[in-house]
């Protein structure tokens, strides 16, 4: 074999290979070769500590190397390994690919000994300082090579402390310092057995035997497996070895950490701390308080003015904010450091605007520089900072956002409390289309149930409200008003905090910080816009949701929901009578009655959207879901049975006593008789007659309507061909919705959306009742309406007949919740609750498909869509309104087979604006080997 190089030094390492040298290895090597301060040094290879890992025992000749690199440190500087004149002091430190902070070690000041502690006081002039170098050495020495613990060392730091009455480190005296040092030999040699190694060579071979182990300590791979951190990311630890420089060199030295920007703001300045006259450790340590780097423009102003220039050319260079070392020895500055900052979503973005408006990346930089899911941080309120509380529970974490209320078990009473003004979450064990104005209520939803894209996840999303679904750890008794959580009852009433983007549920209220769009932000995805082909649409269904879609650049509503609109207080009532209906007439009667207020919400919805596409899917679920449920209503009647009977028992109470007890029955006699008159007065009424009556008809229709299957049942466009009259009026008001409009100046663009479709025949039945009804209305209002009419795809069949329902479809939507259902054979709630989870974890399914579209199946069945749709009809407008269509791994498969827009939560939209771009920007490398 040939033989391997297995060392580097700084000025002719590659900075490109962080596999090789590790990033810090890399970064040291870089930063030398562009002409930064940097100490001298050299790498030792990540393949050196693999065969030592192997074999147990150096490569061959590795110890040669090392020892021709230490001279060439000693001709770079003049001094000597070992010199007890002037001696060469080094660290050693570890650095593998990914940056993996704390978890492998670091020696400093290795090369002191007895014979060179006395050359490092002459050399300095400062008795002090070498002793104080000394011990460190010897300390971290100890622990990192030999093994010997930390306590062993403080006892005796403690020890010397206290004989000579002093509490600071900084106030021990050198003679202090030098018992120190004795004391710790002492500790090595009992605990090891063996002096502490004198010669240098010893100490380097050991020292890097040690940083080679760690790679394999517990702490390390915990921290991989924790992160997921592969093989093919980063693969065994160099070991830098670089010449010390002292910040404690007195008040001309310094030590610090800088940002090249603020990671928190994206401030263009440089932050960071320092400390004057310290050593690394300090900083970290604690031991004094270290100084905001902008007071070092006072306190130092020449090292300041060195510093900034570092930062210029560090971002010069590496074109991204940098997050760096540093150490001021005796007014000279080295850099020991840098790697690309880790910033929030803030200064991502404003770091992102800047870089570019000062030529230091290009836009299309800018726009790939981060995961737009990072932006989702930026659009909710978050918990306060600050805040780092235990929380009570945890569940999933379903639509991401803090907020803080009252208890409430139910929707009835989340309106009802909310009316008053109170601040609620709805905590239920899941929830249902009919709690809907229990959403509008509070403030955000916890469940017990379901998954997260369960109805109340989907719901919350869609509205912008943090939700926490599938907290399976609390018990909640809706009867009784209370909910468990081990130890802990809960009560309506009771205050809690949600936190949907991390699942936890706490108790009481945490402060929260809102969310708010800002300059730089608004102007980041301005360009994406200008960049992406994929158009983003709104999933929004009210007027309000609609401005809200408008104010986070949504460029139209992909998905407008009519049963929404129904489920809302004052129309349920009058959709019920609708479902009741015995007769067409009596439908007619309550469909024309809804008609006003679908026809108010639409020119609502198409006056915030003006000159945008709208589009509105026909009613979709099966129409038990607009009724309450068979158990819920058996429940009611029992009670108002009950209560018929308690009313005949009061009746015969007067009497019953008479015999049981005269006496009693005398005193209470007046009071008993009221009763017993007032009560007949209520039993004439026959009040509760006629209710257990209505409600035994309701019953009586929620059996009729029961489906087994109801989601593959009686819905969508099936109810629209068997109940003519129910599309026929939302059609109806869509048209005349659009012919207000157009009649008050306003652009309204429908687009009439048929779900559940799964061949032509069905959509040319809807499309022939909306050419009745068009022409009627175009024709009442003098007027000439533009709209599209298209299909949903969401059965497979439509897939297969893709072709053919483009003949009379101008448009598709994949309702891609529903095609990955019936693509799967999975229901959604069943699997999520059941096997999902064990699915992802044993990597059976890689993702979940409900929320990161599947393209290996269901994406290929789009794909196929597609281009069997446009065959027939070139400029089909294709699109997709499922819950994927936020997420920026499946926005960037919607690119790819050519979809023209995605359609997402508000929220997301953003989210969804940069994915748009990223995919544009990043299409070349995407498309090999995808339904591989
Ligand atoms: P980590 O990877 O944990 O940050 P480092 O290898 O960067 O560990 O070392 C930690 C600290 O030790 C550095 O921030 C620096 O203050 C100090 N240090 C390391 N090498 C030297 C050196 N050659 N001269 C002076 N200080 C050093
Ligand atoms: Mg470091
Ligand atoms: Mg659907």
């Amino acid at each position: 074999m040939a033989e391997r190089k297995f060392i580097y030094a700084f000025a002719e390492g590659d900075g490109k290979n962080k596999m090789l040298l590790g990033g810090k290895g890399a970064n040291l090597c870089e930063m030398t070769q562009i002409g930064l301060n940097v100490p001298a040094g050299f790498t030792v290879t990540t393949e050196a500590c693999l065969t030592f890992l192997e074999n147990g025992w150096f490569p061959d000749g590795l110890m040669a190397e090392i020892k021709k690199h230490m001279q060439g440190l000693e001709k770079a500087t003049g001094k000597g390994f070992g010199s007890d004149s002037n001696p060469l002091l080094v660290s050693v430190r570890s650095g593998s690919a990914m940056s993996m902070p704390g978890m492998m070690d670091t020696i400093l000041n290795l090369g002191l000994n007895s014979k060179t502690l006395p050359g490092l006081i002459k050399q300095t002039g400062n008795e002090r300082f070498a002793y104080d170098a000394y011990r460190r050495f010897i300390q971290l020495y100890g622990k990192i090579a030999l093994g010997v613990s930390d306590e062993q060392f403080d006892g005796a730091m403690s020890a010397v402390k206290a004989k000579h009455g002093v509490t600071q480190d900084v106030d021990l005296s050198a003679a202090h310092l030098r018992e120190l040092c004795d004391a710790f030999l002492s500790i090595i040699r009992q605990q090891t057995g063996k002096p502490f190694p004198e010669d240098p060579y010893e100490q380097l071979e050991i020292a890097v035997q040690a940083v080679f182990r760690s790679w394999m300590g517990k702490r390390a791979i915990d921290y991989r497996k924790q992160f997921r951190i592969t093989k093919d990311m980063a693969n065994g630890t160099a070991v830098n070895v670089v010449t010390m420089v002292f910040g404690n060199m007195g008040t001309d030295s310094a030590t610090g950490v800088g940002f090249t920007r603020n990671p928190g703001t994206g401030e263009n300045v440089i932050f960071g701390e320092y400390l004057a006259n310290a050593q690394g450790e300090d900083v970290v340590a604690g031991i004094r308080t270290p100084k905001p780097i902008a007071e070092m423009a006072r306190e130092m102003p020449e090292m300041y003015r060195q510093l900034a220039d570092l930062r210029n050319k560090l971002e010069a260079h590496y074109h991204e904010v940098q997050d760096f070392e540093f150490t001021i020895e005796k007014g000279a500055l080295y850099c020991l450091q840098t790697r690309n900052g880790k910033m929030n979503a803030r200064a991502m973005v404003v770091t992102s605007v800047e870089m570019h408006q000062a030529g230091l990346i290009s836009k299309e930089q800018a726009l790939t520089r981060f995961n737009p899911m990072l932006l989702e941080q930026l659009l909710v309120p978050t918990l306060s900072a600050r805040f780092s509380g235990k929380p009570l529970a945890q569940g999933l974490p379903a639509s991401p956002g803090a907020a803080s209320g009252k208890i409430v078990f139910d929707a009835d009473t989340a309106e009802m409390r909310g009316n008053l003004g109170e601040k609620l979450i709805l905590v239920r064990e899941e929830t249902k289309p009919e709690d809907i104005h229990g959403f509008f209520a509070a403030q955000g939803i916890l469940t017990s149930r379901g998954g997260k894209t369960s109805h109340a996840a989907v719901v919350a999303r869609g509205m912008g409200k943090p939700c926490v679904s599938g907290c399976d750890r609390i018990a909640i008794d809706v009867r009784e008003g209370r909910a468990t959580v081990g130890d802990a009852v809960l009560h309506e009433g009771d205050v809690i905090t949600i936190d949907g983007s991390t699942g936890n549920v706490y108790a009481g209220e945490i402060p929260t910080v809102e969310a708010s769009f800002f300059d730089e932000m608004n102007i980041l995805l301005g360009w994406a816009d200008e960049i992406a082909r994929l158009k983003v649409m709104a999933n929004a269904d009210t007027p309000r949701d609609a401005e809200r879609a408008r104010r986070y650049g949504a460029m139209g509503i992909g998905l407008c929901r009519t049963e929404r609109m129904f489920n809302d207080g004052d129309r349920l009532p009058i959709v019920q009578e609708m479902i009741l209906a015995e007769n067409r007439e009596e439908r007619v009667a309550a469909l024309n009655r809804l008609l006003p207020i679908q026809r108010r919400d639409f020119k609502g919805i198409f006056r915030a959207m003006a000159g945008m596409p709208v589009t509105v899917r026909l009613l979709d679920p099966p129409i038990h879901e607009f009724l309450p449920t068979a158990e819920q209503l058996e429940f009611e009647i029992s009670h108002l049975r009950h209560l018929r009977a308690a009313v005949r028992d009061m009746e015969e109470l007067p009497d019953t006593l008479k015999m049981l007890d005269p006496d009693l029955y005398l005193s209470s006699i007046a009071s008993l008789e009221k009763l017993r008159s007032s009560l007949s007065q209520y039993k004439e009424s026959r009040l509760e007659n006629a209710i257990i009556s209505k409600k035994e008809a309701i019953l009586k229709k929620v059996h009729t309507l029961h489906e087994v299957n109801p989601m593959l049942g009686h819905r969508g466009v099936r109810l629209g061909i068997t109940f003519p009259e129910i599309y026929a009026m939302q059609i109806r008001a869509i048209m005349e919705a659009a012919a207000e409009c157009i009649k008050e100046n306003i652009d309204a663009y429908p687009e009439i959306m048929v779900p559940q479709v799964c061949t032509l025949q069905e959509l040319a039945h809807v499309h022939a009742m909306l050419e009745d009804i068009r022409a009627e209305v175009e024709a009442s209002y003098g007027v000439k309406i533009k709209f599209k009419f298209g299909s949903m795809i969401e059965v497979v069949r439509a897939c297969m007949r893709a072709g053919q329902l483009a003949q009379v479809a101008e448009f598709f939507s994949f309702g891609t919740n529903d095609l990955s259902q019936a693509t799967f054979s999975f229901s959604r709630e069943d699997a999520e609750n059941k096997f999902l989870p064990m699915y992802n974890n044993t990597g059976i399914l890689q993702d979940n498909p409900f929320e990161v579209l599947d393209v290996k199946g269901v994406g290929r069945l789009m794909d196929m869509t597609v281009q069997w749709g446009r065959q027939t009809r070139p400029d089909l407008k294709v699109g997709i309104c499922g819950e994927q269509g936020g997420h920026p791994e499946s926005i960037r498969f919607c690119h790819f087979i050519g979809l023209n827009y995605v359609s997402c939560s508000t929220p997301r939209v953003p989210i969804a604006r940069l994915a748009a771009a990223q995919a544009k920007l990043k299409e070349n490398d995407y498309g090999k080997d995808i339904y591989a």
